[in-house]
């Protein structure tokens, strides 16, 4: 520091000069020393500063609060970016880093303890990966837009205003795949938990539209709201976004063939051969998982643990389940048919193998809505049962 190489602190160096004059500047040093002492601390308390603690013993601290705040990990509030949190690092203060070693007025302070400056923490809120933030937005807003084009019953203001979440996962072609959350309002007993997904095959149109219907619906201080629900609402956006709609993903893998169920190594790729004659729309992929957004749906199901999972599909104009629990009779129009599983499907890996009760909705067309009364009573059945499923799971719990 350059008031190391200052004039008193040669002075004091220099043989010739220290013998004549060590006892008048060890005085006056001392002198000097109280003073300038004083004069530090009533400069800071002036500058309304917090005050200066001069150590007892003579070493250097040369710590600044900067160096402590720097590389600093703040977590995003969870609604600025979705569910998907953002370490976000707090860059050195560089406009600060100069006030920290102020000049020295004297070189006597090379005997003084330099003083420890506390500065307050700095008032300015948390510097945000903005790239992160624009990356999330706009991803989201891009699907909104092609979904809103693709859709009749959907427009791009009702995929926008429904603000859907940013997980961080991509399908093939780079499209988010995104899910809104909603939690209880109210104190409840349970976290009873659901998770219900819409187009997991593209060409399906009717399965992605009925969720932003039902979102739509969604009654905060109805019986809804005491579930905790994730939507997903379009599971496969490159089905159904990249030109002609069609089944299976951009690998042309059928997604609902391709989950890692125990039975998929030996049964998967056999079944697709001989019970379906290679029909590429049925094709599993090339191993359990093998793509993205099945990858994503496992990890969603092993992140957030549903109790139920509904999955709507058309148009088979019926009512699938697999899995433990007491399936509904009916939902809307759709009646209980059970038709088993697949190697490879949902209801084989989520229903059979976790233990997780799956709802299959097969709507009754993929190209056309059912009208407004059927998608409001069918959201009244399936929270219905939910209820009644709901009840019985508590009773259990109760009883044991
Ligand atoms: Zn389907």
């Amino acid at each position: 520091m350059k008031f190391r190489e200052s004039s008193t602190y040669r002075i004091i160096n220099n043989p010739m000069m220290q013998t004549s004059r060590k006892h008048f500047t060890a005085g006056m040093l001392l002198a000097l020393c109280l003073t300038i002492a004083a004069c530090v601390v009533t400069t800071d308390t002036l500058d309304n500063e917090p005050q200066v603690q001069v150590p007892a013993v003579t070493e250097t601290v040369t710590q600044t609060p900067e160096q402590e705040t720097a590389g600093q990990e703040v977590a995003l509030p969870a609604e600025q970016v979705g569910d998907s949190l953002v370490d976000i690092t707090v860059p050195p203060m560089d406009d600060t880093a100069g006030q920290q070693q102020p000049e020295a007025a004297t070189p006597l302070v090379s005997f003084l303890p330099e003083p420890v400056k506390v500065t307050p923490e700095p008032d300015i809120a948390p510097v945000i990966d903005i790239r992160q933030l624009a990356i999330a937005r706009d991803s989201v807003r891009v699907l909104c837009d092609q979904i809103g084009n693709k859709l009749g019953s959907v427009s791009v203001e009702d995929c926008n205003a429904q603000d859907l979440q940013y997980t961080g996962a991509f399908s093939i072609n780079q499209r988010s795949l995104v899910t809104k959350e909603i939690v209880p309002v109210r104190p409840v007993p349970m976290d009873f938990k659901v998770l219900i997904m819409g187009g997991i095959h593209g060409d399906e149109y009717s399965s992605i539209s009925i969720m932003f219907k039902w979102l739509e619906l969604f009654s905060p201080m109805s019986l809804e709201g005491e579930y905790h629900w994730r939507f997903a609402p379009l599971v496969n956006p490159d089905g159904l976004l990249d030109g002609q709609a069609k089944r299976q993903n951009a690998n042309g893998v059928d997604l609902n063939r391709n989950f890692p169920s125990e039975v998929w190594s030996a049964s998967a790729v056999k079944y697709w051969q001989e019970s379906t004659g290679s029909n590429p729309r049925r094709f599993p992929g090339n191993g359990a998982a093998s793509e993205p957004e099945v990858q994503w749906l496992v990890d969603q199901i092993e992140e957030f643990q549903p109790d139920v999972i509904v999955s709507v599909h058309a148009p088979y104009h019926l009512l699938d389940f697999d899995g433990p629990a007491v399936a509904p009779d009916r939902i809307g129009e759709l009646y209980l048919h059970q038709l088993g599983v697949y190697p490879g499907s949902l209801g084989n890996y989520a229903g059979l193998n976790k233990r997780i009760p799956v709802v299959t909705l097969e709507l009754p067309s993929a190209g056309i809505m059912p009208s407004d009364d059927q998608i409001d009573l069918m959201w009244v059945d399936l929270v219905n049962w939910l209820d009644r499923k709901g009840r019985n799971i508590l009773r259990a719990q109760a009883s044991n």
